[in-house]
């Protein structure tokens, strides 16, 4: 089989299991024991902390560590300050976990604005600016599009940011972006910034929350007092040391130029073969394309290419279970070609062999659908 479907989720890289591995079997002890084996694993924790700032440049007070990106941003919506009454602004791109927060804070009366995103997968930022006044109190802003790869103008939308609401605070989602298309959150101008670890090679079940220093976000989970009292739980130590060690190995292996090649390669073969790239931004991840075979459900051409050996996505994991899509229909695609948008998501393990193989079988399949039906 070959696998391209990471933006759902990637393979856990080797390195991660052995650190995650011995974290169980060995170094099993709670962090917050006083005795010296809790000791040493607290240390680890530490150790892995500030690994993982050095690789986004950061400084690793300001990471807390999370049970899933979900959580993250849930907390980041969580702990605003909206009294008195503040609103918050939200671009039409999000993922779920950003977008059903804002709902939720929405029903509670509070005034959330949707800033328009461009038929190029980015947030519109003309018409962004005058959603955010003085009385805004939070943004937040999709890094990269887990559905079309787009990447946004984080630091652009931060200046805007500050000069229209200094008193917000400005997050961003950089499950599709940490290490993939940055490696320093400083230079994003963002206060909270949200990382999942099975996007990059770790275990599904560890995220990170980072807060930049002199923000005083309340916690969401209170209880013993870990994270500096700022996120209880006890630590999944396991999946802690297995994110370190997959923040290493990414770094280590990662071949822009390789996932550069792999990306045109296929885009060229799609645009040749006649399908549309979806959300096709200047600036966009080597990792995630977007692309429409006009008139074929991309429930049929999953179904398809997995029996000929291609596991692809269609639209986002975590919408899965929902008919149409958001963040698609945002950018201006009518329903008919929202069913028909497929994803092909890499990972830093795809080889440009598999990628040509799996594309033109994509296209085979396709071609012979259509024959079929005129047939
Ligand atoms: N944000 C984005 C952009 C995602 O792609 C995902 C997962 O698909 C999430 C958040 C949720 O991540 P997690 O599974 O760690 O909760």
């Amino acid at each position: 089989m070959i696998y391209l479907d990471n933006a759902a989720t990637t393979k856990v890289f080797d390195c991660s299991i052995t650190a995650a591995d011995c974290m169980m079997r060995d170094e099993y002890f709670n962090t917050t024991a006083t005795y010296p084996s809790g000791c040493s694993v607290k240390t680890k924790i530490e150790g892995c902390r500030r690994k993982i700032a050095a690789h986004l440049g950061v400084n690793s007070t300001e990471l807390f560590f999370t049970s899933c990106a979900t959580e993250s941003n849930n907390w980041a919506f969580n702990g605003v300050r909206l009294r008195p009454a503040g609103n918050i602004v939200i671009s039409a791109g999000e993922h779920a976990s950003v977008y059903e927060a804002a709902v939720a804070l929405k029903n509670k009366g509070v005034d959330v604005r949707i800033a328009p995103i461009k038929t190029d997968g980015t947030i519109d930022l003309n018409n962004t600016d005058n959603l955010i006044d003085q009385n805004t109190r939070l943004v937040s802003c999709i890094h990269v599009s887990n559905e079309t790869g787009a990447v946004n103008p984080i630091a652009e939308l931060s200046q805007i940011v500050r000069k229209n609401a200094p008193r917000a605070l400005f997050h961003s989602d950089g499950v599709q972006a940490a290490l993939k298309v940055t490696s320093n959150l400083r230079e994003l101008g963002v206060d909270l910034y949200t990382i999942s670890g099975h996007k990059i090679g770790a275990p599904k079940g560890v995220g990170i929350l980072y807060i930049k220093n002199g923000i005083n976000l309340p916690p969401l989970l209170y209880g013993g007092g870990q994270e500096t009292n700022r996120r209880s739980g006890t630590h999944n130590t396991p999946y802690i040391a297995a994110l370190a060690a997959a923040c290493d190995c990414f770094s280590e292996c990662y071949d822009c130029e390789k996932s550069k090649t792999i990306y045109d390669l296929m885009c060229t073969m799609f645009l040749e073969s006649g399908f549309s790239i979806v959300g096709n931004a200047q600036a966009h991840s080597n990792f995630i394309i977007c692309a429409m075979a006009r008139g074929i459900k991309a429930e049929v051409l999953q179904n398809l290419a997995y029996e000929r050996g291609v596991i692809i996505g269609k639209g986002s994991s975590c919408s899965g279970s929902m008919r149409g899509n958001r963040v698609l229909s945002a950018i201006g695609l009518n329903n008919a070609d929202v069913e028909s948008c497929f994803r092909i998501s890499t990972f830093i393990d795809t080889t440009l062999s598999d990628a040509k193989i799996a594309t033109e079988l994509i296209i085979k399949a396709i071609d012979d659908l259509r024959r079929q039906n005129v047939g």
